[in-house]
């Protein structure tokens, strides 16, 4: 039973196969090989962007951080939620990429930031006055880290918010395949076209071994990201073994099955929770539940693997107090999995 994190499933078939005939011979490193070529035309196409470029990193944190240092100055700030990843879950990496840009908390409820509390947190930004970092960027991500979903709409009202105030947005999408198919729209409805101006397309917790796109739809800012990302120690010579499996992701829809799935098992396990035990209203293949005690306590007993999240570290309390946990599925999760975990849960 491994809800841990969707990074740890393996790799589908297709992608090893992927690798393996990438496997033969030269090809150009850094990026100029011809897989490379395909995944950028191929991405273009998939997000009606022709102009917007593509470039591959093998962590989501690299990927936030090396886009953010394009899009932000280092006096600048950068709005996010106070659960982003950048903020919880990066080590400070934005900040030192970005040489010292702030980042700047906007809340809301369930893990989204709320257009009202950003509009507030712009009037009051200190623009023009020295003694303050002035407004960078605006970074949102979806999935997001309670598991909800930005809608085609949440998205483009918070990126006009920004935009109305000359800042770019980015769009921190490790999860963003999984709110893709919730949300039944096209790839550009949940990007470019709500807004989003780079884009971190996150294949790592959907069957790819280390890969995530970073697409930017301006390619004004394309050059400097390559230098960052070289000077990072992040462009991969041998580029082709990254391109290789994304293609192949992409091929056949091979990426929405994927997600679909995820998000499947997320469904049958959101169904089997006791009444009231959901705390975050789910979005994709990521929940958040309460239980007792000594509910956890039988699943641990019974080598469940998950996160306590985000109450508590520790299962040490009294008996009759909840505890929540954070469950994500992935493309591999077996619904034997999630019914061997509800059969240690109370019943509905
Ligand atoms: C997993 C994740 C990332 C990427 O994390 P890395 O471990 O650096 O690959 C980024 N953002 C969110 C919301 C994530 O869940």
């Amino acid at each position: 039973m491994f809800f841990a994190s969707d990074n740890t499933s393996g790799l589908p078939p297709e992608i090893w196969d992927a690798l393996r005939q990438a496997d033969d011979g030269f090809a150009a490193g850094y990026g100029g090989d011809d897989l490379t070529r395909r995944l950028r035309d191929r991405l273009r196409s998939i997000f009606e962007a022709p102009e917007a470029e593509v470039f591959l990193v093998t962590t989501g944190s690299a990927a936030n951080a090396l886009a953010l240092a394009t899009l932000t100055p280092p006096w600048g700030a950068i709005y996010c939620h106070p659960l982003a990843h950048i903020e919880v879950d990066e080590c400070g990496a934005p900040e030192f990429y970005t040489s010292g840009a702030k980042l700047a908390h906007v809340a809301g409820a369930d893990g989204k930031i709320a257009p009202d509390a950003l509009n507030a947190k712009l009037a009051a930004s200190g623009r023009g006055n020295v003694h303050n970092v002035q407004p960078g960027a605006l970074s949102l991500t979806n999935l997001t880290e309670c598991g909800t979903r930005y809608s085609v709409a949440e998205i483009t009202a918070l990126a006009s918010i920004a935009h109305d105030h000359g800042l770019p947005v980015h769009l921190d999408g490790a999860r963003f395949v999984n709110a893709l198919v919730a949300e039944g729209c096209s790839p550009a409805d949940l990007s470019w076209r709500a807004g989003v101006d780079a884009l971190v397309l996150g294949g790592t917790k959907n069957g790819l071994m280390g890969v995530e796109a970073v697409i930017l739809f301006d390619p004004a800012r394309a050059w400097e990201f390559q230098l960052r990302r070289k000077r990072a120690g992040h462009l991969w010579s041998k580029h082709r073994y990254l391109a290789a499996q994304m293609l192949a992701w992409l091929e056949d829809d091979l990426w929405l099955r994927l997600a679909r799935h995820a998000n499947d098992m997320a469904a049958t396990l959101e169904a089997g929770l006791p009444e009231g035990a959901l705390m975050f209203p789910r979005g994709g293949n990521m929940l958040f539940a309460r239980f007792s005690r000594a509910t956890h306590a039988a699943l641990q007993a019974a080598h469940a693997q998950y996160f306590l999240w985000p109450d508590s570290e520790t299962l040490e309390g009294p008996e009759h107090e909840t505890a929540s946990a954070r469950l994500v599925t992935s493309w591999s999760t077996t619904p034997g999995q999630v019914a061997q975990f509800l059969s240690h849960l109370p019943r509905r």
